[in-house]
């Protein structure tokens, strides 16, 4: 099994370790071709804007609505969660409008523009070391979505069926407990 990092911008070499601490394969992304090799997909923290354009520029978006379609899994993190809503406060367009969330850009406001805490997740037993900078968050969420932790009240991780988006960056510690729910969903979707 080899899960798949988006390597367009972004925290990428973060990824791919904390994915190979779990024991699978961890591959960088750099062309379309390569999602015929993996059976899941991480979009990396990073620049929701300048990800989103590279992503149109290489032919990305409607190659990763056709990965998503055939049912393999998403994880976006911070800019990726952003990437994977099908809407953004403020903004006429998204990108892959694939999740059915709403999401607010740099939500946290200036003087907390990046923070730690320990967050509890549902599905994950011990509480999860979590990094936000600059980090978006999901202002409303549709049916088929399943609200998996809030800090403050406010919808940081979520899944609807194999897409998975977390505010924080789990790529950025040690704790790859984010990272292992991830592969078990992979796993799922591959049975
Ligand atoms: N603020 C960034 C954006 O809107 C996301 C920040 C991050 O990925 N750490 O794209």
């Amino acid at each position: 099994m080899k899960i798949g990092v988006l390597a367009l911008q972004g925290a990428v070499a973060e990824h791919i370790r904390s994915i190979e601490q779990t024991g699978v394969e961890g591959v960088a992304i750099k062309k379309v071709e390569q999602l015929g090799d993996i059976q899941g997909l991480i979009i990396p923290g990073g620049e929701s804007t300048t990800i989103g354009k590279l992503m149109r520029k290489y032919g990305f978006i409607d190659a990763i609505r056709q990965f998503s379609a055939q049912g393999k899994p998403i994880f976006g993190t911070c800019a990726g969660l952003i990437v994977l809503a099908k809407h953004i406060e403020g903004q006429e367009d998204a990108h892959l409008e694939l999740m059915d969330i709403t999401v607010k850009r740099n939500a946290f406001g200036r003087q907390r523009e990046s923070f730690e805490t320990d967050l509890k997740v549902k599905g994950i037993e011990e509480p999860v070391r979590a990094v936000f900078i600059r980090a978006p968050l999901i202002v409303s969420v549709g049916e088929g979505v399943e609200v998996l932790s809030t800090y403050n009240n406010e919808i940081v991780t979520a899944r609807e069926g194999h897409l998975l988006v977390s505010s924080f960056h789990p790529e950025l510690t040690d704790d790859y407990s984010v990272h292992q729910y991830f592969v078990e969903m992979v796993k799922e979707s591959e049975q």
